[in-house]
């Protein structure tokens, strides 16, 4: 349950949210329609839950469609992910085939709506090709690419920028992502909800039964990662960074996680994990519903070092929240984490297990400096990558491309 916009005044000030007034009231009544393909599970769920609801909140006729694809489909369209984040795979003519039939009988469902927008937002890959399918839109076309396009495998590419290109604009995370596109490519970070059940503050007792509830031990540090169980996230190379720094100093681990129902491949990837834990009592791979948000901000809470050790990431929302919680977070040298951990002062980069447990054992040789860049971090957090923000680079994103200005990459 999302909070209205006057509740984010608190936090942030009366000027941030008098300014998204006035950006909402300019907008007020445009039909905004997003599409993504998962309810729950993951970051592009979590951000589309409460930008709907305050879209709303600042007068704008905004809501959420979710298409709806058989389980071979997600395999094709995780292998389409993963291919885009720049892996090697192989899409034979009939999963491309398949993409577009789902894509076709969810274009079914949602014509009408989406050709009556004024503003459509289509999130990753997985919706892609819905434009080409409303021949009769009416409204401006974005696709927003949540993910890691440094380095994209060429065919796989070439086949999702076939239908991308026709948008009338594209939305990415950072320039080092920006594609050769012929439309206006504008450069928006993500953000978290500070007054969401995710982050907002919790109460000590509340955090000594989550400790309690999961076995930890309140006398030894405790590193935590939260993600999805997908490769890229890289919770193998965790287990190793954990067990070089074992030798050493009595940690404990959490890697937290579930799955999203767009992601088939997470279960291989739980026994992946199990299989390097080897049954290590102190490390504690907690599966979790997809609405455990009051058990992962006590977690990243009672954690003392976050960890996001993705060999690829679009952005972390995951490393936005550990360092609002305070948290200097150990961040794989990849994609959006560099937006977010700036190295030594937020948290460090890191391109390895070694070099990740050669930071961990930094922080438990230096505890001020957890506290310190923890501190730092969540400043940082609370000038760059709260929802606020994020929310005044998409209302002025609609007034620039309702204007019909043009550009090529615009920094909003
Ligand atoms: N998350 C969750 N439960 C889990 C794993 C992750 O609620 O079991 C949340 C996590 O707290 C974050 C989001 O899902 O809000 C993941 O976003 P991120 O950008 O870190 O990664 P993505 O999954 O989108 O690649």
């Amino acid at each position: 349950m999302s909070a209205p916009i006057a509740a984010y005044e608190g936090i942030l000030g009366s000027s941030v949210v008098t300014q998204l007034r006035r950006l909402g009231g300019k907008l007020r009544g445009i039909r905004v329609v997003h599409v993504n393909s998962t309810r729950e599970g993951g970051g592009v769920a979590e951000i589309l839950d409460w930008m709907t609801f305050l879209m709303r909140d600042l007068g704008l006729d905004a809501s959420w469609e979710v298409i709806h694809g058989t389980q071979r489909f997600f395999e094709i369209t995780k292998a389409i992910h993963n291919g885009l984040q720049g892996k090697s795979v192989t899409l034979s003519k009939k999963d491309w085939r398949i993409y577009q039939d789902v894509n076709e009988q969810n274009a079914e469902r949602l014509r009408a709506s989406l050709e009556a927008a004024d503003i459509v937002v289509i999130h990753d890959p997985q919706p892609a090709c819905l434009l080409k399918l409303c021949p009769n839109r009416k409204g401006k076309w974005i696709w927003r690419g949540h993910i890691d396009f440094s380095r994209p495998f060429g065919p796989v590419w070439k086949m999702i920028r076939s239908y991308v290109e026709k948008y009338d604009a594209s939305i990415f995370s950072m320039s080092e992502f920006a594609q050769p596109l012929p439309h206006p490519q504008f450069l928006i970070p993500p953000s978290i909800d500070p007054l969401s059940e995710k982050n907002r503050d919790i109460d000590p007792a509340e955090l000594e039964t989550v400790r309690a509830e999961y076995r930890l031990d309140p006398e030894r540090p405790l590193l935590v990662q939260v993600s999805r169980f997908d490769r890229f996230k890289d919770p193998v190379g965790v287990i190793r960074a954990y067990r070089m720094v074992r030798k050493v100093a009595p940690v404990q681990l959490v890697l937290a996680g579930g799955g999203a129902t767009d992601d088939p491949e997470g279960k291989a990837v739980v026994e992946e994990v199990m299989e390097e834990a080897d049954r290590d009592p102190d490390i504690h791979v907690l599966l979790l519903p997809p609405d455990a948000h009051k058990t992962i901000n006590a977690l990243q809470r009672l954690a003392d070092i976050v960890l996001q050790k993705s060999t690829r990431e679009g952005f972390g929302l995951t490393v936005t929240e550990g360092m609002w919680k305070g948290k200097p977070v150990i961040g794989g040298d990849v994609g959006g984490i560099r937006l977010q951990v700036v190295n030594h002062h937020t948290g460090f980069l890191v391109n390895t297990p070694e070099g990740a447990a050669h930071r961990i054992r930094y922080f438990l040789h230096h505890r001020n400096r957890i506290k310190e860049m923890g501190e730092v971090a969540r400043e940082f957090v609370r000038e760059n990558f709260l929802l606020t923000r994020h929310l005044r680079d998409y209302l002025t994103l609609f007034l620039t491309i309702r204007s019909g200005r043009n550009g090529r990459i615009l920094y909003v």
